[in-house]
């Protein structure tokens, strides 16, 4: 293990324009990698990889080469790796994790670096402001919604921060946080575009990606089955959407992820059942999944069953489907679901007979 406090800021953060302008200077491309010599980017940045399948955002950021050519070539490199392997899942735990990874390294730097990573990297429009401490920065108004309207916790809510003059006041911790979201979705835009654009592999490489695959953690949750009656067929379009983020390792809000789980648990799906929804997430942790389906099933805690929350609550967090129009006047998506359920089974029963 290595000391990163030795890098420059380009190899600890190869997202920064000034990191991409040294990459290109030094004439690197997919056949350079044949060369012994680079064995030891390739190395790492298939160790980038490895780590985020093992560690997620709870990856170590001392867990680093010393070398400042390794350390920022790996990162494309690694980006091309993941996307060659082609599962979803490694390539946002990967995200995930250099996003992580990032943001551990960016609590312990100073104001100036993080408003340049801010400015320089995603153009975010941010000023250095303590007038009303413990705020330390001030963002745009449309920059901050842009970010900050995928937090669920109340306190990124407009009408609980304090905006002047079309600014918003954030904490330093708060910046970081916002950054850490850019770095992950900068990370799978990139991975994309290298499943479309980068062609085949020099052989070394391949067996690397090979390598990687293997390293995948088998699927303890199997593809989810659903028993009759249970089927996304009948689910109102705010649960189908959720449920087809999950179930591409999309990650989802708090919120989303409770309505969700107590939908599921309302309509009666086993708790194996939905976790193995959720094992599809790229933060995916089996024991703090275990625990939150089960205390929303009422096994856990206070043994209380939560109910599904109602379609007004839905709204109000920004996830109700073309504001209710698909679903009739209804309170709550039981009642959506129910009404759907009885009408697939008649279409069923009427298909029976007729056969
Ligand atoms: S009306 Fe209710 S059930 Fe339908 S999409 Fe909106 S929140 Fe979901």
């Amino acid at each position: 293990m290595a000391l990163a406090d030795k890098l420059s800021t380009r190899a600890k953060y190869p997202f920064l324009p000034e990191a991409k302008e040294a990459f290109l200077a030094l004439g690197f491309n997919l056949d350079s990698f044949r060369d012994a010599s680079t064995k030891p980017i390739v190395e790492r940045a298939a160790k980038r990889i490895i780590n985020a399948l093992h560690w997620g955002e709870n990856v170590n950021p001392m867990d680093v080469t010393e070398d400042d050519v390794t350390e920022l070539v790996s990162f494309p490199l690694a980006i091309i790796l993941a996307a060659k392997t082609g599962d979803k899942y490694l390539q946002r735990r990967f995200a995930l994790a250099e996003a992580s990874l990032a943001y551990k390294r960016m609590s312990n730097e100073d104001s100036e670096l993080i408003l340049r990573i801010a400015r320089e990297a995603f153009k975010i429009n941010v000023e250095y402001d303590d007038t009303y401490p413990p705020y330390r920065y001030t963002v745009g108004l449309v920059d901050y919604l842009k970010s900050a309207s995928k937090f669920n916790d109340p306190v990124w809510k407009l009408v609980n921060r304090v905006v002047a003059r079309g600014r918003v006041y954030i904490e330093s911790r708060e910046l970081i946080r916002l950054l850490r979201d850019r770095i992950e979705k900068y990370i799978l835009e990139n991975i994309e575009k290298a499943e479309i654009e980068v062609g085949k592999l020099p052989e070394n490489l391949e067996e690397v990606v090979k390598n990687i695959r293997n390293q995948i953690p088998e699927r303890k949750f199997e593809d989810l089955t659903l028993k009759e009656g249970s089927s996304p067929e009948a689910w109102p379009p705010c649960m189908k959407a959720i449920y087809g983020k999950l179930t591409s390792g999309e990650s989802v809000s708090h919120f989303a992820n409770f309505m969700m789980a107590a939908f599921l648990v309302n309509i009666g799906l086993p708790v194996e059942e939905i976790i193995s929804i959720y094992s599809r997430r790229s933060d995916f942790n089996e024991r703090i999944a275990r625990y939150q389906v089960e205390h929303i099933a009422g096994l856990r805690g206070s043994r209380t069953k939560y109910i599904t929350p109602s379609c007004s609550k839905i709204r109000t967090n920004g996830l109700c489907i073309e504001n209710g129009r698909l679903c009739g006047n209804i309170k709550n998506p039981m009642t959506y679901y129910k009404k759907k359920l009885r009408e697939l089974k008649r279409i069923d029963k009427d298909k029976a007979q007729e056969k």
